[in-house]
């Protein structure tokens, strides 16, 4: 077995992968180097309960400082790697010295999309969100009576959008594409959503772009808007999407795309040289095309097939994703991908605050998305997991148990 392995990025993936390794039986060095402060956190919080006040950054730790050291796990935290040298499996590091590796796991994630207009860049009152400082800044800011604009009605705008109304702020959402949420999910839910936030009073604006940004004093004071509109502002949010850190990768020779390319075991182009989480882009079988998923199940379950892989008991990784959203107390979770579906049905009164979606196409669950439905959710899981062939009018009918028809699909399946 190999003596060591040294992971780039102390977060999800890169925590998930030496803990993995240590269960799996691997018992030489563990290294993580990741260049924020803070061991390993969840992300998920920062946009939810962190930002809202309802949790303390501590709170946010995927394991405590201590279970590393009991599971000799070296963190090495506020340490940038500089270069990869694959020819001598080394890597360069910021505070001077070397680490060589006889395994690299590289998982470097992203970092927020920029906005690109003048006026941007260094404004007091831009706020983007990834990392424990941006949250606890951003938070400070949301005071009642201020007037938030919101570029990006993806997921992070959406939830923060939640918290800022919650903390009785002016909120206007601005979003380039027709409807919210048109990236991950179906015209159907993107409704559902947009009239939600409407109803508690978020101001959206779809299909229009900022072109201008008013400034005073270094700080962002208007958003002129595509459509002529001018919106006074106290705070301007960007959650525009992400910009995969890959200059390392890059540099290092690896094959990259949208992000790293590895195959199922999360090897890379080079050999020992593994990749994991938001920074990696695989074929996935599921969905039938070469993907990028920025989600904690994509970078746990990734990062664990790379350990068993290390530990020379591979196992592939080909997921069917899975999400969730937190919104005021809608808690959204959704399976698979909406998209190519010939048929949408609904289970449970779409505007009640429980609900689901069901997509199918040619009589097969391809995805799924429930509200308020935590059981159900586990139930859909699996029948999208087995594309399984079911009943649209059943899927809809709330009289049949989720269950029963999961059941059924198993039972033709075996015949
Ligand atoms: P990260 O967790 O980003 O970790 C990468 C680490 O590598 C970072 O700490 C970075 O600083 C470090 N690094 C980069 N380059 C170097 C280098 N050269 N040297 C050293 N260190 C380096 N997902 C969900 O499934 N559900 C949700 O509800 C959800 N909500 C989210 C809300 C917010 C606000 C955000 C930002 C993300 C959310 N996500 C959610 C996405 C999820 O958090 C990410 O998919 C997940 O964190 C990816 O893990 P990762 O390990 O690939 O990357």
């Amino acid at each position: 077995m190999a003596k060591s392995v040294v992971i780039v990025g102390a977060g999800q993936a890169g925590s998930e992968a030496a803990v993995a390794l240590r269960q799996g039986g691997f018992d030489g060095a563990i290294t993580i180097v990741g260049e924020e402060s803070h061991p390993p956190y969840r992300r998920p919080p920062l946009s939810k309960d962190l930002l809202a006040g309802e949790s303390r950054p501590e709170a946010l730790y995927i394991r405590s400082a201590d279970a590393y050291a009991k599971a000799a796990v070296e963190l090495r935290l506020g340490t940038r790697v500089l270069a990869i040298e694959p020819n001598r499996q080394t890597l360069t590091l910021d505070r001077g010295g070397a680490l060589s590796y006889d395994h690299l796991i590289v998982a470097t994630g992203g970092r927020p999309r920029k906005l690109a207009m003048d006026g941007a860049d260094g404004a007091s009152n831009l706020h983007y969100l990834r990392t424990i400082e941006d949250a606890l800044g951003l938070q400070e800011q949301l005071l009642p009576g201020r007037h938030v604009t919101i570029l990006g009605g993806g997921y992070i705008g959406l939830e923060v959008a939640a918290v800022a109304i919650g903390n009785g702020l002016r909120v206007t959402v601005v979003e380039a594409a027709p409807r919210l949420l048109s990236r991950v999910t179906a015209a159907e839910l993107s409704a559902f959503y947009e009239s939600y936030h409407e109803s508690k009073g978020v101001d959206i604006r779809t299909d229009r772009v900022p072109v201008r940004l008013g400034t005073s004093a270094g700080r962002i004071t208007e958003v002129h808007l595509s459509d002529g509109a001018v919106l006074q502002t106290d705070l301007v949010i960007v959650g525009v999407g992400l910009q995969v850190n890959l200059e390392l990768a890059r540099s290092a020779g690896l094959k990259t795309a949208n992000g790293i390319v590895v195959d199922a075991f999360g090897r890379t182009s080079i050999p020992n040289i593994h990749a994991a989480g938001d920074c990696t882009e695989f074929d996935s079988t599921f969905l039938g095309r070469s993907v990028r998923i920025e989600s904690v199940q994509n970078a746990t379950e990734q990062a664990r097939s790379i350990a068993s892989m290390i530990c020379g008991i591979p196992k592939p990784y080909d997921p069917v994703p899975w999400f969730w959203s937190n919104q005021y107390k809608l808690r959204l979770q959704m399976v698979g991908m909406p998209q190519g579906q010939d048929t949408v049905c609904s289970r449970g009164s779409v505007g009640s605050d429980s609900f689901a979606f069901f997509y199918l196409r040619n009589g097969f669950l391809i995805g799924a998305e429930t509200v308020n439905r935590p059981q159900e959710f586990m139930l859909a899981k699996q029948l999208v997991a087995e594309r399984a062939q079911v009943d649209a009018r059943a899927l809809a009918d709330e009289t049949i148990p989720l269950k029963q028809l999961l059941d059924q699909s198993r039972t033709v399946v075996s015949q």
